[in-house]
């Protein structure tokens, strides 16, 4: 069985100190009973001081979004072929903040992907329904056409991640029950084994949304739970080292 993966999403937080001492916290931790992957996404401006403490050690390091371009005249972005060159080898796409916050459909999403992958990076995407949605039932439908349009045809050819992130869950305290990440997990298991045939059995698939050190146990045990994607918890060593000793 493959190790669950336990993805540490700093956003948009820390002064390029506080991330370096968090680094360095997550390698000077003892390491007993975490069979698990670790990974961090530090912000963009502090790939570079984090990649050069994680160099060399278990605890892979990954970007929170890139561009859709390869580069060129496009201010303000990060190509994505710029990141493998900071250490970075995953990223983080289509996370429901940058759906929000800077309108992101799922077309860009898949184009983000694509990229990605061109620059050799694992791209980690972000699926999940928003309250409303969840409300009116609608949370299979809303998170199928993501599957559907955020992830391109040879998705599932490379290493890839979908993490399903219930938007009401994440940053809120509020998890999803055990059920409801069954119920999920078990049909974006089958969505991606509908898109991509036998290949799609083997797509990782992450849960988020206020996963702690309590809750870490019962929602990592969740049948076809591949890991957590962890926001709020990941900013505190202790912590995020506890989820992943709770991974199997
Ligand atoms: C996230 O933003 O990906 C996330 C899951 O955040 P939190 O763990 O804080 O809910």
């Amino acid at each position: 069985m493959t190790r669950q993966l336990i993805a540490g999403n700093w956003k948009m937080n820390g002064t390029l100190a506080a991330a370096e001492a968090l680094a360095r916290a997550l390698l000077d931790a003892p390491r007993d009973g975490i069979g698990a992957e670790l990974l961090v996404c530090p912000p963009f401006v502090h790939l570079q001081a984090v990649g050069r403490i994680l160099n060399g050690s278990d605890v892979a390091l990954g970007a929170q979004d890139c561009s859709v371009a390869a580069g060129g005249a496009h201010t303000g972005d990060v190509a994505a072929p710029m990141l493998p060159e900071l250490g970075c080898t995953h990223i983080v796409l289509g996370h429901s903040e940058r759906r929000q916050n800077h309108h992101e459909l799922d077309e860009t999403v898949r184009e983000k992907v694509v990229a990605a992958r061109a620059a050799g990076l694992v791209p980690i995407v972000c699926v999940g329904e928003t309250e409303e949605q969840r409300a009116a039932g609608q949370q299979d439908d809303v998170v199928g056409w993501q599957l559907k349009g955020s992830l391109p045809n040879d998705f599932a050819d490379g290493p890839g991640v979908v993490a399903y992130e219930p938007v009401w869950a994440i940053g809120t305290g509020r998890t999803a029950t055990e059920d409801d990440v069954a119920a999920m997990h078990g049909f974006i298991r089958a969505e991606l084994v509908r898109q991509f045939g036998d290949k799609g059995a083997s797509v990782r698939i992450l849960y988020g949304g206020s996963v702690n050190a309590t809750n870490a146990a019962a929602l990592l045990g969740v049948p076809e739970v591949g890991g957590a994607l962890v926001g709020g918890a990941s900013l505190k060593p202790q912590d995020f080292l506890s989820i992943a000793r709770a991974a199997v």
